[in-house]
């Protein structure tokens, strides 16, 4: 995978336009609740500010209707914000993509939410060249937006006279890449969380390349039906038994595994006042209900994260968010941070488990693009990441 890189071109002079991820949370009225997103975006202004650049910066902010800027859809407390971090006004322009604005080397403008230019969804040509022909150099730096072919974060990127990646975008890649391209072996990837079918072509991707493949949550369930195991009214999806057998199958042809739990913490109900009972993985009674795996279990799979050359992790194995089901993904997230290995992990729930734990300094890369992070561990081709490629032939 090669792609030029901010960091590696000249650009005193150049008008270089960043596309972003500065799509934050916001309350109600409007302030930002969570601004992690524009603080991982500063390298990448800062890079280009400091070398001399003019630079505009846009994103995508909720779900705006295309064609109309209602108040709410506004990139101003972005932007506020972002001035704050930066020490410096930055200056918000609407209605941008004929240009008609003017920015100086130095300077920084953001240009209001792409998402109500229309086309932008679509990729429509005519929009990607216009934008196209704002700038000289096209830096995608939204890692959480390169599963989408959209005209900010493919098409104009046709049309640019040079397309790059942004320092936050490359190092997305240089971590996924490390994980999954060559990796220090044994590669250890767990999969866990609530539903197989959600994951099932991640499942399928990665049993054709990891040494074990650790199941947990629902998935295991799932996987616990296929060995014939009693589940009780665990959360599962017994249609996808066959799909499960298949993993296990790829697994085993290659002399790999999918351990399954030994002992499980199960409850006949799911609440905060739950009464949790462990038991062996042999004796789930019919209205149990298993919401996290059992301390044997998490020792055994902890032991095989301590041996990994590289961890890949989506998913809690157990309901982490009632303390009596949270025992089995605390020990999991301990022994990745005590872990050797280089560590990625991503997904909404897992970030949710990594802050919980405070971890989140012991795992060599935290991805923040959730679905762009899943859709890469399928395997497929980010459709953002293609076009910096092809660019770069
Ligand atoms: P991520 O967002 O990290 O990709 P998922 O959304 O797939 O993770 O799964 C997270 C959810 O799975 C959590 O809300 C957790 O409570 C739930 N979960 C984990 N184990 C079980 C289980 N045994 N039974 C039911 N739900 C579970
Ligand atoms: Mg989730």
């Amino acid at each position: 995978m090669t792609f030029r890189r901010l960091t590696d071109l000249p650009l005193a002079g150049k008008r270089v336009f960043i596309r972003a991820d500065l799509n934050v949370p916001q309350d109600d009225d409007g302030n930002i609740t969570e601004d992690t997103r524009i603080r991982a975006s500063l390298p990448g202004l800062e890079h280009a500010l400091k070398a001399g650049a003019a630079v505009m910066v846009t994103s995508h902010l909720g779900r705006p209707t295309e064609g109309k800027l209602e108040p709410a859809d506004s990139l101003a407390p972005i932007a506020k914000r972002l001035g704050e971090m930066l020490g410096r006004p930055v200056r918000l322009v609407q209605n941008w993509i004929d240009g008609g604005f003017d920015v100086k080397p130095g300077e920084v403008v953001m240009l209001e939410n792409c998402r109500v230019n229309k086309g932008e969804k679509k990729n429509d040509e005519a929009l990607a060249r216009k934008m196209a022909a704002l700038c000289d150099v096209y830096v995608n730096d939204a890692f959480g937006t390169a599963h989408r072919a959209e005209a900010t974060t493919h098409g104009m990127a046709k049309y640019v006279p040079v397309a790059c990646a942004g320092p936050l975008m490359a190092a997305e890649l240089d971590a996924l890449g490390k994980a999954l391209g060559n990796p220090a072996r044994p590669l250890v990837a767990i999969v866990a969380g609530s539903k197989v079918s959600t994951k099932l072509t991640i499942l399928k991707t990665l049993a054709a390349k990891v040494d074990q493949l650790i199941v947990g949550g629902g998935i295991a369930n799932t996987f616990m039906l296929a060995a014939g195991m009693r589940i009780g009214k665990s959360l599962a999806e017994p249609a996808l038994v066959d799909e499960a057998h298949a993993v296990i199958d790829i697994m085993k042809a290659r002399g790999a595994e999918v351990p399954l739990p030994v002992d499980v913490v199960v409850a006949n109900d799911l609440s905060v006042l739950a009464r949790a009972n462990r038991v062996a993985a042999t004796e789930v009674r019919p209205d149990d209900m298993i919401l996290d795996i059992g301390p044997q279990t998490a020792q055994m799979l902890a032991n095989m994260l301590g041996k990994a050359g590289t961890i890949v992790w989506n998913g809690p194995v157990g309901v982490f968010e009632f303390d009596q089901f949270a025992a089995g993904t605390r020990t999991i997230a301990r022994a990745i941070a005590d872990s050797k290995a280089f560590s990625i992990a991503g997904g909404g729930d897992t970030l949710a488990a990594i802050a919980k734990y405070g971890i989140a300094g012991d795992i060599s890369y935290i991805s923040t693009g959730g679905g762009a992070f899943l859709e890469f561990l399928e395997g497929k081709k980010l459709p953002a990441v293609e076009i910096l490629e092809q660019r770069n032939a």
